[in-house]
């Protein structure tokens, strides 16, 4: 019987760090997401297609059952909180780790000793809360789409909750990292109703994933 399986992933990086995993499972994606319109893509495999979504949407999908599996960040996955999805392999790609940010004239460390109530801007409201929480510190929390640096340089807020890879963005912002927060990798989420029904299909695949993202 052939089953079909759909992938969910998002456009750059995430799409980029997957081709290679994909590629160990013997599966190509013919086309090319930057340049094609299409949201559906084909592969090599008829019976394997590709779904183009926002990142933070790849969860959504998976859980829905629209997607089988799917690739996303832990920071997307802490947001989305993990329904329905069944999270086996770090594929350890589009690293990064998820920090406070403040404007380098801030004295962050003296603002919480104060006890002071921080205005803290972020995309990852859920993650910052439990952060700030942990440490008894009291925010209020904006959240943001995008373009986190922005918000303090204009006095939205005081800090951001923001990813960071080498910090050359905060610096041309003038912002300083004070506490790293978790490190990032993204993970393979599977919906739970297809790895039950469809696990023939995705077994080989999965420890191909796994295998290919051992070494890295
Ligand atoms: P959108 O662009 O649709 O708003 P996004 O910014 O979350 O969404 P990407 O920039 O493609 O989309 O990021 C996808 C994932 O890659 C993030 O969820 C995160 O896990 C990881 N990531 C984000 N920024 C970096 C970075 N600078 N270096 C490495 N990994 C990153
Ligand atoms: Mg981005």
């Amino acid at each position: 019987m052939s089953q079909q399986l759909t992938l969910a992933l998002s456009k750059g990086r995430i799409f980029e760090e997957t081709m290679p995993l994909l590629q160990a499972a013997g599966i190509t994606v013919t086309e090319d997401p930057e340049t094609s319109r299409k949201l559906i893509l084909p592969t090599n495999d008829p019976d394997v297609r590709v779904i183009i979504v926002r990142a933070s949407d790849v969860p959504t999908y998976v859980q829905y059952g629209a997607a089988d599996f799917g690739v996303a960040g832990k920071d997307v996955l802490l947001e989305h909180g993990g329904e329905g999805l069944y999270q086996p392999i770090d594929l350890n790609i589009a690293k990064c780790r998820m920090s406070v940010a403040v404007p380098t004239g801030f004295d962050y460390a003296s603002a919480v000793r104060q006890g002071a109530r921080l205005r803290v801007a972020t995309k990852y409201v859920e993650t910052a809360r439990q952060h700030f929480a942990s440490k008894g510190v009291h925010v209020d929390l904006i959240k943001l789409y995008g373009s986190m640096e922005l918000a303090p340089l204009v006095g939205l807020s005081d800090a951001i909750v923001d990813l960071v890879s080498t910090g050359s963005t905060l610096r041309a912002n003038h912002l300083l990292e004070v506490e790293h927060i978790m490190e990032i990798s993204s993970r393979l989420v599977v919906n739970q109703a297809a790895l039950k029904i469809k696990r023939e299909r995705l077994r080989p695949i999965l420890e191909a994933f796994e295998n290919a993202s051992k070494g890295r």
